[in-house]
Formats: C-alpha cells, structure tokens, sequence
C-alpha cells in the first residue's frame, strides 16, 4: 500500500454507529469479552492452519495481552494469531451486512433490553462493540502469509483510514481510545474484574498489563485457567479437583456436597459440572448460580431457561457451543435444542441421586437432610423428575436412621408413614410410638406439608399420618368402659364446648390423656395459617376442627380422678382442668393467658403437696 486510503464503513440501510451505542447500553461490558473471544478466535485458526500443514507455527508460544495506559487512555487487545491482510481485513472489518441487523433494531425498538442484547454477535457485530466504549479504534494486523502489515483507524462516525503498519509479528492489535465519557474503563479494578467474569476460562493464556510498574522478580501470571476442568475427562478428576474448581469459581468457604459431571456428546455436545453446595435451607436464600459458556467464554448467570427454576439452586458451569454466544431470551425459550438441554440436564441430576442411594447409601444418607429440601421442591415441580427420584426419597427417622419411603412401609401393616413436624413439641406420641416399634419419620419444614399431601397423591394406597392424628395402633385390644361423668368433668375443665371426649384403654398406662387431632382438618388449618402467616397476620393456635380428648382408662391417675369427682368435685375440676394442658402441652404452644393460667394451677397444686 503506498498511499493511506479513506474510506467509510459500508452499511446497507444508515449508520450503525449511534444505534449501537444506544440500544447496546445495557450490556456494555461485554465488549471485553467481544474483542478477546476475537483474539482467541485468531489464536485457534492459526493453530490449526498449522496443524493442516498451511501455515508454520513459530517458538512464541501463544498469548493475548490485555494492556491498560491510563495517560494515552487506550485499552489494548493484543494477540498472535491468525492476523489479516489488506483485503480480509477490508472484507471483515469495513463492510457488514448490517441491512438484517438494522431492519431488527428497529423492529425491536421497544423491546425489552435483553432481545437487544441478542443482536450483538447474531448478526457479527462483536468488533463492533467496541465502539460502545470508544471514540476511536485502531487495528494494527499482520496475516500469517506475510502480507504486509496494516494499520486501520476509524472513528465513531465510522470514517476509516488504511495505510501501512509498521507491526513486525504475526497477529493483531487492537487499540480502544476510550470515549471520555466511559472512563470508568480506564480504571484496572474494574477491567480485571471484567476479565474475570467473562474471560476466567478461556483457552489462550491473557496476561493483563494494568499500567502500574512492576517488581522485576515478578512473574506475570495469566488471568485465565486455559484447561478448566469440565473440559477434562471425568475419569481423570479426582474430588480433590472437583472442590477446589468449585471454590474458584465460587465464593463459598464450605465444601460441597457432591457434584455432577456432564459430557453430552452430539447431538447435544456440552458439557458442564454442577454441584450441591451446603446449604442450609432454614436460614439460607436457596438461590444457586449456574454459569453458562460457550467455549469456554462466559455467556451468562443464571439462565433458567438453560436450566429449569427449581435446579437454579444449584451452583455450576454449562459448556454450550451449540448455543450462539449472545443469547436472548426469546431466543432461548423457543429453541428446541434447549429443552433437549434442560431435559438432559434433569435426567442427570435425578440419576445421580438414585446412584447415591442406591451405591453410596451411608454418603447419601449424609447429604440426604441438606438435599432433602431441594429434591422436594424439584419433584413438586417436575413430575419426571419425581418419577426417576421416587425410589431415592428418604424418611429421616426420629431415632437418627434413615429409610426409603418403601424400605418404611415394608413392616408397615397400614402402608401408613406416621410422621412428626416438631420433635420436642410431639415428644409424648413419639414415645408412645417408639414404645410400640412403629418408626416416626421428621418431616418438619414448611414443604414437607404441601410434599406429603403431595405423595399421597403419587403413592397409591400410601397414607401419611401425623403422629397425634391416629391412635389407633397405640391403644388396647379391650374396649374401655363408658364413662359418662369423666367426660362432662373433662369438657368442663376444658372450656371448649366443641371438644368431643372419649374414654379408651391406651397401652401405655403412665398417659392419662391425649389429644387425637384429625389428619385433613389439620392439613386445611396449616394451609389456611400458612397463608395468613404469609399476609403477615398474626396466628393464634387454636385446636382443627374435630378434635378428641382422649382419656386414658388404663391410668391410674384417670381411675383415681373417676374416684375422686364423686368426692370432691372441685378438686377433681382442677386436677382434670391440669391433665387437659398437659395434654395441650404436647401439640401446641400455650397462648400467654393459657400459660399464666397453667403456671398458677401448678403452684397450686405443689403448695398442696407440699402441706
Ligand atoms: P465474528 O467474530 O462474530 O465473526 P466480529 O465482528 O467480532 O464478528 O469480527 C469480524 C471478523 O473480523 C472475524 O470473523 C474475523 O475474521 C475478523 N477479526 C476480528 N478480530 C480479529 C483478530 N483479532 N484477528 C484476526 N481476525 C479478526
């Protein structure tokens, strides 16, 4: 070239310029990413031209260096790459068919920011970007045919100039003068930071040069991990690897629990690795991250449309190369491709619960309590996903061992899971229970309500009771009595006119009375309470609908009191009035005045016994 060239960028329909730089706004910083994946790019073709034997690779190994100049305000993109000669650089750069481009940023003008997102790179505005940030760009290239060396400025009108570039290496520079009104991209922090989100993982070694002087025994280190390990076969991880990727990528300091690792072969071609992180659902957000790239280029966070609602709990990395770099929403939620994806994806993780249960059952049963939450929400949501995880369900038992719903019912003669939602509250049946061999399974979050209604529903034939909801395993073979007086004494003390009350021979003889609660009446109440909780009314306790006292013929206190109440009927009124809080004691919490009440009759009564 003997003479420097004018020229102005072609495009089809009106200038690009101001479009980009208004509708591409919001996502400004991808422009980073844009001009370094172009880099790499260069980097890849160049390698395997040299692997096909039409072009000579050298010794310089290869390298992109992201440089930052404070003074001359440029940031640079340097790498030794493919490099382009006079005509591709022409060809690529100065002129793109921008028609399709424009006709959608028009058709989109109100649309959200996201589909506008979508256009970069759709329709090979990557370069382009740069412009966001800039108000002129330079290209200093050199091909690796040995074509002379170019050098290309233009500005943001998009009025270029072409002449003869004094670069001596193979490969391409790219120099952003930054626009005076973005020069929060002259800050280091904000640039390394940028590289680390978008640029963590990808395959050429990036060094960034921030400005500042360097000690001379410093070895500059690159910013990136050329080799991430979900691109490594699985059998050659070890969960040494797998915890330590999972800390790099995450910030949090515990390790987690276990991982997924995904290598999906055509046609889905992806891979990935996904992993449950410790959490604690009672007192944690259960929101997870899951990254998206596309070879090995950050995409995006959190894409659920990736990767269904109920799995965003999880924390990982998703290699897509079947997806374009710039997705949009929209784009997304229609591609079929994608719901092969997330399909996939479910399967594995529901297969990778079933093998735990079924080949690592005391590592499972580990894990089980924090997963449990997350495996219930999932299958409340996905009924496939309940099919394949039904059998890898655990009952967390209140003597400390753990069963598969199925494993629980094999003894059972009922098919009935018997259940308590608070340990200590319900410490009374359990016994009662325990005593009699039945296990009681703890189901006692906020989920487990609406999952065993839930399963009752899936399981043919299987029912859940709460513990004070069927006495029926817990009593005698003999009928009790009528006791008619014993009743009326126990309605009285009870003050609730709806209580029904009834006598029965219990087979534990040390209770004198219990409260039996029906099983529906108390789902509707929760439900109902759950609800007002959620409007931020306060909610008393009050006994479901249906509720029976039921006094224990077999205890020796219950005989004494029969003996009594013909005596000295006040006394009786008391004791009886005593024994039904006790009774109230083991499924609700006291109100203030029923405790009050409750303390006073105790002192009562010890000053009695103590004359
Ligand atoms: P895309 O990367 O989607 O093709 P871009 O606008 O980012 O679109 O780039 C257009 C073309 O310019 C690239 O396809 C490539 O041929 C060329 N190019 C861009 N950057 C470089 C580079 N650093 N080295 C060599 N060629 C490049």
């Amino acid at each position: 070239m003997d003479e420097k060239q004018k020229g102005g960028i072609s495009v089809n329909t009106e200038n690009i310029f101001p479009v980009i730089k208004k509708w591409l706004y919001s996502e400004k910083d991808i422009f980073l990413r844009e001009i370094v994946s172009n880099a790499t790019d260069a980097i890849t073709k160049h390698k395997r031209l040299c692997a096909l034997g039409e072009a000579t690779a050298d010794d310089a190994p290869y390298r992109i260096d992201v440089t930052l100049d404070r003074v001359a305000k440029t940031l640079t993109v340097e790498d030794n790459g493919i490099g382009m000669s006079e005509e591709e650089l022409k060809k690529y750069i100065c002129s793109i068919a921008l028609s399709g481009a424009v006709d959608f940023l028009q058709k989109y003008e109100s649309s959200t920011d996201n589909a506008k997102g979508g256009i970069i790179g759709h329709f090979g505005l990557g370069f382009y970007s740069a412009f966001m940030v800039s108000d002129t760009v330079e290209i200093h290239t050199r091909s690796h045919t040995g074509a002379p060396a170019v050098h290309w400025v233009c500005n943001a009108e998009g009025e270029y100039e072409l002449e003869q570039s004094d670069r001596e290496g193979r490969g391409t520079e790219v120099i952003l003068h930054i626009a005076e009104e973005e020069n929060a991209y002259l800050n280091p922090v904000k640039i390394r930071e940028m590289l680390q989100k978008y640029c963590a993982f990808m395959p050429v070694e990036i060094y960034f040069d921030d400005g500042d002087e360097k000690k001379e025994e410093e070895t500059p280190a690159p910013i990136n991990d050329t080799t991430p390990l979900w691109q490594k076969p699985i059998s050659d991880c070890t969960e040494e690897e797998y915890k330590e990727f999972y800390h790099k990528v995450f910030p949090d300091m515990r390790d987690p629990l276990f991982q997924i690792h995904l290598n999906a072969d055509y046609p889905l071609n992806f891979k990935g690795i996904l992993y449950f992180p410790r959490l604690n659902p009672h007192f944690e957000s259960t929101e997870g991250e899951v990254k998206l790239y596309y070879n090995q280029v950050f995409v995006a966070d959190n894409v659920s449309e990736v990767i269904p609602e109920y799995l965003l709990m999880l924390r990982g990395v998703l290699d897509c190369p079947e997806l374009p770099l710039n997705v949009s929403r929209s784009y997304l939620q229609t591609n079929s491709y994608v719901s092969k994806l997330s399909a996939h994806i479910v399967k594995k993780v529901a297969d990778k619960l079933v093998q735990l249960c079924n080949n690592e059952r005391a590592e499972y049963e580990k894990v089980w309590n924090d997963i449990k939450t997350f495996v219930e929400f999932a299958a409340l949501h996905d009924e496939k996903f309940f099919d394949r995880v039904k059998g890898a369900l655990l009952l967390k038992r209140t003597d400390g061992k753990y069963q598969s719903i199925n494993e629980y019912l094999e003894g059972s003669a009922d098919k009935c899971v018997y259940y308590t939602t608070d340990k200590a509250l319900q410490a009374q049946y359990i016994a009662m229970y325990e005593a009699e061999n039945i296990p009681v399974a703890e189901l006692d979050t906020m989920l487990d309500t609406q999952f065993v209604a839930f399963l009752e529903a899936k399981l043919e034939g299987v029912k859940f009771r709460r513990v004070d909801a069927d006495l029926s395993a817990l009593g005698n073979e003999e009928k009790a009595e009528e006791n008619k007086e014993l009743c009326e004494l126990f309605q009285k003390a009870s003050g609730n006119e709806t209580l029904s009350v009834k006598v029965e021979n219990l087979k534990n003889a040390d209770v004198p009375a219990i409260l039996n609660i029906p099983e529906d009446f108390r789902r509707m109440q929760d439900t109902m309470r759950m609800y007002r909780m959620m409007e931020g009314e306060q909610v008393e306790d009050a006994l479901p609908h249906g509720t029976a006292l039921i006094l224990n013929a077999a205890s020796p206190l219950m005989q004494k009191l029969t003996a009594l109440s013909g005596a000295d009927a006040e006394r009786a009124l008391a004791l009886a009035s005593y024994i039904y809080k006790l009774s109230l004691l083991s499924v609700q919490k006291l109100s203030a005045a029923q405790m009050q009440q409750f303390l006073a009759e105790s002192y009562r009564l010890l000053t009695d016994l103590a004359q």
